[in-house]
């Protein structure tokens, strides 16, 4: 007997007859002989709905208050299913962040968890029942309800599997599992079969929205297999694994974010601290910052430029943070601009091989696509360019770096 996790992210459960889907899939694991855990997201389209609602109250509405508003859409789900499963004949019990006892710290709409009680879902599934958890939810120290970022459902499942020890997190979604790139706008994109938690990591941080980055960290530190596939259908998904036994290829995966802004502030003194201060305040506001550039002004003298990128959500709360500082270090007006886009290639076998980066750039400029900052690491090679190229960069990376053809290894 396997004690499994369940998730079923928001296409899943989109309506009345997706969550009968659903429901059936756990009552036939459990016939088989395991007990299950499911994990539900927002009905698709809640969320959205929801943070707009807040959004027409205000641009920067409290974030306690937005918490406990975005959270009520997987309490919707997870008493839908938990109906659904009674129907159908089987034992369900719904409960919410709170109820479970998922601990996280108090940091509104990005919250990290701090600890799971399992028990009573231990105790629900020994006594055959279907426990059914709201994802994306926890408690903070004050008792409020805190949620964990956009795609926490994912988390909540990685980290409900390690916590009671399930022997498999499966991630269902709607597509077949983790493919080279997003099948949706690549229409060559391949299903890997397994892919290494490191490079789950990179692509997930760079935009892959198929896992939650802190699903990955979570599985990575606990060692949690996971098994990304489609509700829709019976085929094997993709695991996500430790990265022992992998024949490392130079690049595994293209990854695009359109999720951040570039801003740019012009004429700052070039002074030392100066940096250190205007980045130091922005991490006390919990806006976080990727990509930074330092280069000298044009025109020369004691002046620098410094251009940053922050995330779009991030930005309404940052900009009057950002226009202050730069009005205090000398700054002419700030510049934004959103419409850029982050394409990265990711693969751990760029670690031994040379010239990956050059080819990268290389692709790019026979786009005719001008790259407008770039940002490396062991395995991973990120450039900034403009929005409107993102098909044509992902497609052409790609194609360039034969991803469309099925590996000989
Ligand atoms: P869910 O609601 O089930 O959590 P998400 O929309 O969060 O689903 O994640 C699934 C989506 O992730 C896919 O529909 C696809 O568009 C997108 N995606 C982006 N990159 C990838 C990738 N490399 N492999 C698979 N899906 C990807
Ligand atoms: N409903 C939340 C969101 O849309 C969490 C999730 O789906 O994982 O971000
Ligand atoms: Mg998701």
């Amino acid at each position: 007997m396997a004690l499994v996790v369940q998730k079923f992210g928001g296409t899943s459960v989109a309506n009345l007859d997706r969550m009968r889907n659903v429901s059936e899939l756990a009552l036939r694991t459990q016939r088989e002989g395991n007990q299950v855990v499911l994990i539900v997201s927002a009905m698709s389209g809640e969320t959205n709905r929801l943070l707009g609602l807040a959004h027409q109250i205000s641009a920067t509405p409290d974030m306690r208050e937005l918490d406990s508003l975005a959270s009520t859409g997987e309490q919707v789900s997870a008493a839908l299913v938990a109906m659904t499963i009674h129907q159908l004949g089987g034992k369900a019990k719904s409960f919410l962040g709170h109820q479970v006892r998922i601990s996280t710290d108090a940091a509104y709409t990005k919250a990290r968890i701090q600890n799971i009680e399992g028990s009573k879902l231990l105790q629900a599934v020994a006594g055959g029942s279907i426990a059914v958890v709201a994802g994306f939810q926890g408690i903070d120290p004050d008792g409020s309800i805190t949620t964990l970022g956009r795609g926490g459902s994912d988390t909540t499942a990685v980290a409900i599997a390690a916590a009671i020890k399930a022997d498999v997190c499966e991630i269902y979604t709607d597509v077949d599992g983790v493919y080279t790139t997003d099948p949706n706008i690549c229409p060559s994109a391949r299903k890997i079969d397994r892919i290494s938690y490191e490079e789950m990591l990179e692509l997930a941080s760079l935009g892959a929205k198929v896992l939650q980055i802190r699903s990955v960290e979570v599985a990575m530190k606990y060692g949690v297999p996971v098994h990304v596939r489609s509700s829709f259908s019976d085929r094997t998904g993709t695991m996500v694994v430790g990265e022992e036994g992998f024949e490392s290829v130079a690049v595994a995966g293209v990854a695009y974010d359109k999720g951040e802004a570039k801003v740019q502030l012009v004429r700052v003194n070039d002074k030392p601290g100066v940096v250190a201060k205007i980045f130091g305040m922005l991490a006390e506001q919990n806006v976080s910052v990727d990509m930074i550039i330092q280069s000298p002004s044009r025109g020369g003298g004691q002046t620098t430029d410094v251009t940053f990128t922050v995330a779009k959500t991030d930005l309404p709360r940052a900009k009057e943070l950002i226009e202050r500082t730069a009005a205090e270090y000398g700054s002419e007006p700030v510049e934004y601009d959103p419409d850029i886009v982050k394409v990265s290639i990711v693969g751990l076998g760029m670690r031994s091989h040379a010239g990956v980066a050059a080819k990268m750039f290389g692709i790019l400029a026979g786009e005719g696509i001008n790259i407008q900052a770039i940002s490396t690491s062991e395995i991973k090679i990120s450039c900034i360019i403009a929005a409107k190229y993102t098909e044509l960069a992902v497609r052409a990376l790609h194609e360039g770096f034969g991803l469309d053809k099925i590996p000989v290894v």
